[in-house]
This record gives structure tokens, sequence and C-alpha cells, in this order.
């Protein structure tokens, strides 16, 4: 069996740790394991830096499109060495690029004007928008670079610093985007740091840090907010989900398939807004099963460098044991196997893509976010039920419904407990839009303009006018 953590290369204040490609299971690289004790200088002179960055907003619209230029020229570099950490299909890893690149240029444009407010008394307030200091950054291993630059783009567009602390199981695409940004920045600005924890714990909790913002598992969220708590810096957290889509008895399953299968199994699963559990009315239920088990045995599961692969690996080997392990207790507890259910004969961290029939509702594949290739489609009788059963999980951050009348699915949405409920798709984002978490997924508010004044405070200016 593969490692479950990237292994420490070499001992000593120098040290190094291989990064695996995910399709083999081997290492084929190394990135610096930097000290918990390099932040202190890191961070004093993301201090230092913010001094100017925060001055001049002209100057800084012109770096971060300069910044997001300077992304899609290096996109042929970037799109695959992050496939060969992260295990993603090439096209997908090309898509990540240019949503990093198109998320720099909306926040170096997005407007943060000050905003007069009037109450009928002589004195005028005017809240004028502040930056906070230096932000800590710390992100997942599914969407290094999006998820990077949906931290970055919006801190550093409202005047503040950033120092960005990528997974240890992808690191190299975001060191490499670091430094094609960085170099469209003034020192200091936008710094990377790698390594195993401690570091990321140190940096949550520096004491120079006046923003956290995380991504990642809830258990890790509390211990980033505990840490920042000694500092009462702001705390930012995208954490996970268990979203269900409730598939209405009017719908076409023909017609949906293709988009619910890919809502749930997009990047093998790996993405925190995937589809993660599918009711389906009793009428339509072997249906639904059939037309998703098809599409999960025809799925072309290979290396994501292969251009004929639709469903890459797994990003790593304790993923892939979470995996198997909640897959095989709801085998073993009744489910049935529509498709997949176990490991391809590949090297490397696959999974077949799975569907399971029969589930019994409290398997930890329907209460738990299983974080990969791997859909429960369960059977409901009344739309009641399956709200009911949708909104039953300590997570709470999207949910969809299918239907051939879209204003029956949205009053059906509008009962669903989430931050975004789509209809007829699912885990769509604008760059334009709030994405917040409710319950245990998530703290704070990221997206649009919401996401740029999370990196703000406001500062009030309230003068007497003579009457
Ligand atoms: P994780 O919580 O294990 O790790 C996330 C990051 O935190 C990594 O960089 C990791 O090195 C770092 N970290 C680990 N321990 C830390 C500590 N004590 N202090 C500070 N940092 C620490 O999560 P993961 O397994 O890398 O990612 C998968 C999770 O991310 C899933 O739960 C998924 O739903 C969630 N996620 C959420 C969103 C969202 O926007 N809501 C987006 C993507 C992923």
């Amino acid at each position: 069996m593969p490692t479950t953590r990237p292994r420490r290369a070499s001992a000593g204040r120098d040290r190094r740790f291989a990064v695996v490609d995910p399709a083999t299971g081997e290492a084929f690289d190394e990135a610096p394991d930097q000290h918990p004790d390099t932040l202190d200088a890191l961070v004093e002179r993301a201090h230092t830096a913010w001094r100017s960055w925060r001055a001049d907003r002209a100057a800084r619209t012109t770096a971060l499109l300069a910044a997001a230029d300077a992304v899609e020229a290096a996109g042929a570099a970037l799109a695959p060495l992050l496939t060969r950490e992260q295990g993603k299909p090439l096209a997908e890893s090309s898509a990540e690029v240019a949503r990093t690149a198109a998320r720099l240029r909306y926040y170096a444009e997005l407007d943060q004007g000050a905003q007069p407010i009037t109450d009928g008394r002589p004195v005028r307030s005017e809240v004028r928008w502040r930056s906070l200091g230096p932000v800590a950054a710390i992100v997942p291993w599914n969407f290094p670079l999006q998820l990077a630059s949906a931290k970055f783009a919006p801190a550093l567009a409202a005047g503040n610093t950033v120092i960005l602390k990528p997974s240890p199981y992808t690191p190299l695409a975001t060191r490499l985007l670091g430094d094609v940004v960085a170099r469209a920045l003034p020192e200091g600005v936008l710094t990377i740091v790698t390594g195993h924890e401690p570091l990321g714990a140190r940096l949550a909790a520096h004491p120079g840090i006046r923003h956290v913002t995380f991504t990642g598992s809830a258990p890790t969220g509390r211990a980033v907010a505990a840490g920042a708590a000694a500092s009462l810096a702001r705390v930012t957290l995208e954490l996970g989900g268990n979203d269900a889509a409730v598939l209405l008895e009017d719908v076409d399953v023909e017609r949906i398939a293709d988009r619910l299968f890919w809502a749930a199994f997009r990047n093998c699963g790996q993405v925190c807004m995937a589809v993660k559990r599918v009711y389906a009315p009793a009428r339509l239920y072997s249906q639904v099963v059939e037309a998703l088990a098809h599409r999960a045995r025809t799925a072309v599961v290979g290396p994501g460098l292969d251009p004929a692969t639709h469903l890459g690996p797994l990003n790593n080997a304790a993923q892939l044991s979470r995996v198997e392990r909640c897959t095989a207790q709801a085998l073993a507890a009744g489910a049935r196997a529509a498709a997949g259910g176990r490991r391809p004969g590949l090297p490397g961290y696959f999974f077949a893509p799975t569907v399971l029939a029969d589930v019994p509702p409290d398997s930890p594949v329907v209460t738990e976010e299983q974080f990969g290739p791997v859909l429960p489609v369960l059977p409901y009788d009344s739309v009641d039920d399956a709200v009911e059963a949708a909104n039953a999980t300590r997570y709470a951050l999207g949910g969809s419904v299918w239907s051939a009348d879209p204003e029956r699915a949205e009053a059906v949405a509008e009962r669903l407990e989430c931050g975004t409920a789509w209809i007829n798709h699912h885990a769509e984002l604008s760059l334009a839009q709030p994405f917040a978490g409710t319950k245990e997924s998530g703290v704070g508010v990221a997206g649009g303009p919401w996401g740029l004044r999370g990196n703000l405070r406001p500062f009030v200016v309230h003068r007497l006018e003579e009457t």
C-alpha cells in the first residue's frame, strides 16, 4: 500500500518532502518542508509590504491584471503540473488555471468605493473600506489553484498582503502559481509557504496575522479557529458538505442523467459542493439507479494526463482508504453496488466510479462526506420525506432539486437548508455570487463583493454639518 502522507525526503533545516503522482503512487518531485519558525520573518515582511500595497487601489488593479495575464500565459506549465500532483484530467486543470486568472481579473476591477449614510440629521457619515493587514490563507488539495486564488485575489485587491499555505499533497503548482503572480507584485505582497504540520497551525495562530481564511475539513477548521482566537484575528472557514440532489417525480431521467452524474463525479467526487446523495421518488428509483450506473460503468478511468480520461485517481492514499472504508461499510450493511464498488486493477489511487443502491440511510456513505467517486441513491415516498432527509445532516453547503417544472422545483429548493440551492443543475458558481455554508459547512462568506468585504473593515467618518 502506498504511503498515506507525503514522506519527508531529508532531515535538517533545509528539509524537503516528496510529492507523489496519484496516478502511479510514486514520488516524482519534492517541495520545501519549511520550518514554522521561518514564519516570523515572512509575516514581518508581509506587514512591511502592506504599508504601501494598501495605499493605492489603482496600482493594485494594474498589478493584479498583469498577474492575471501572467497566469494565463503560464497555463501550459501550470495545468500539467497540477494534473501530475492532483490527479484530475488535464482539461479540468486547464479550466482551473483559466478560472484562477478570471478571478484575479474580477477582483482587480471590483469597486470598493465609499458609502454615504444619511438619516435626515445634519450629519454626514461615510463608510470607507480599509484593509486588515497580513492574511493567512490555508487551502486543501482538491482545487489547489482555484481555491488559492479564491483566497488571495480578494485579499490582495482589498489591500492586504497574503501568506498562503497549500496542502502538502499539492504544493508544486501552487508554488509555480505563486512565482508567476508574485513577479507582477511588489516584494512580500504574496508569499507561498509549504510544509507539514505544525506549519499551518502556527500560521493560523501567528500574532501578526489579521485574517485567517481557511478551506478544508470541519475538524481542521475548528483547530484553525481555536488557533486564531489567541490573536482575535478574523476567521473565515469554508468547510465540508454533504449536498443532496432531490429528484421530483416529473423529472425526465435520461435528460438530466449526464448533468447529475458529473455533478457527483467531477474531480473524482472530491468537490466540497458535489452531489453526495441522490433522493429519487420510489416510482423512478430503478431507472435513476440504472441511468447513473450506466454512466459510471462507461466513464473512462485513467491517468489525468491521458486525453481519453474522464475520471482520474483520488488524490492521496488516505483519501482512497476513506472511500474504500465507507463503501465496504455500506456493502456490509446490505447496499448493492449497481456500478463499481472496488478498486480497478490500476496502480495509484484509483477507485471505480460507484453507484450504491438499497443503502441503509444511516450508513456513513450517506451521513458523512465521502469525498470520492461513490454515490448513494435513496428512494423516497413523499417530497416532505425527501426534504427532511436532505436536511438531516450537520453540513449545509449546497443542494439541488430536479424537475420538469422549474417553478415547482424552486418551491421545494426554498425548503433546503443550505447556502446555494440549484435547480436542474448543481455545483455551478459565478464569480459574482456569494458562496457560504451554514451549520458545520462554514463561517463567513466568499465570492463576489462579499468575498472582498470579508477582507475589509468599515472605517466611518462621521461629520457634523453646520446648520
Ligand atoms: P484538511 O482540513 O485536512 O486540510 C486543509 C488544509 O489545512 C491543508 O493545507 C492542511 O495541510 C492544513 N492543515 C492541516 N492541519 C492543520 C492545522 N492543525 N492547522 C492549520 N492547518 C492545517 O482538508 P483536506 O483533506 O485537505 O480537504 C478536504 C476537505 O476540504 C473536505 O472536507 C472538503 O469538503 C473541504 N473543502 C471545502 C470547500 C469549501 O469551499 N467549502 C472547498 C474545497 C474543499
